[in-house]
């Protein structure tokens, strides 16, 4: 194995159109900061034929173009990909492009595998800002990968036939909506607000009427507003009131006595 490939084994760069060139030790940004960086510079580039946009046989290689690739980083030091792409020209066409690398998708500089590692620390529960600083990317980066990678459920297959509904307090003190099945706990729906239309729309635009028919019974707290509403999306459910909430609003009023 060439000294070359060791580094992209080492790194688990799977390109074999990519030649390391050299690696550098970048210093600390500050003195504070302990970490240091280690840039690698390669090289991406491989014979082509034919042209992409024409066809024609007609393609000479056209300098290259700088691109980053941010990698995960290996005992604590954090590796950057400084990548020389090559370009292409055509004569026939007099076009222009680049060579391309799985290593990340399109004008984006996180490679798959910081991905994954920040998709890793995401299962575990930290949050974005420290997912951020380990894997050396800003708290966007980690919220775009998030909402990349995980794909949110349209809705629950089947609409179950007990339903609770009640609100929590979520970011930024706001009260938002919840609804679960009575019977077994699982959740059916999370929304960002507990207003009426929101949850009307939610329920309207996921599942058909007779869907929403054969729901038996909804579980509320005291609150007026759902009652006003609730025989409108389920036609066919009874309202029941939680032992829970009227033994809590027993409880304050009796200490507002007090
Ligand atoms: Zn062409």
């Amino acid at each position: 194995m060439s000294q070359n490939n060791f580094i992209l084994s080492l790194l688990e760069i799977k390109g074999p159109n990519i030649r390391i060139i050299d690696v550098i030790d970048l210093p600390a940004s500050s003195p504070a900061d302990q970490e240091h960086t280690k840039l690698i510079k390669a090289q991406l580039s491989y014979p082509i034929k034919q042209c992409r946009h024409c066809g024609f046989a007609a393609v000479v290689k056209n300098g290259f173009r700088k691109a980053y690739v941010r990698l995960p980083s290996l005992n604590g030091i954090h590796y950057e990909l400084e990548l020389w792409k090559q370009r292409y020209y055509c004569r026939q066409c007099q076009t222009t492009f680049g060579a391309t690398t799985n290593l990340t998708a399109n004008n984006q500089t996180l490679s798959g595998q910081l991905k994954n590692q920040i998709m890793e620390f995401a299962k575990e529960g930290l949050n974005g800002k420290l997912i951020a600083r380990v894997c050396h990317c800003s708290p966007s980066s980690v919220r775009r990968t998030i909402k990349e990678r995980v794909k949110p459920h349209y809705r629950m297959a089947k609409l179950p036939h007990n339903l609770c509904f009640d609100e929590f307090r979520s970011v930024k003190s706001t009260m938002s909506f919840i609804c679960c099945d009575s019977e077994n706990h699982q959740l059916v729906a999370t929304l960002h607000d507990q207003l009426s239309p929101s949850i009307i729309d939610y329920f309207e635009n996921r599942y058909s009427k007779k869907e929403r028919a054969q729901v038996k019974t909804v579980v509320i707290d005291l609150n007026a507003q759902y009652q006003s509403f609730i025989y409108r999306l389920f036609p066919n459910a009874r309202i029941i009131i939680d032992r829970f909430h009227i033994v809590q609003l027993v409880g304050r009023a009796l200490n507002n006595c007090r």
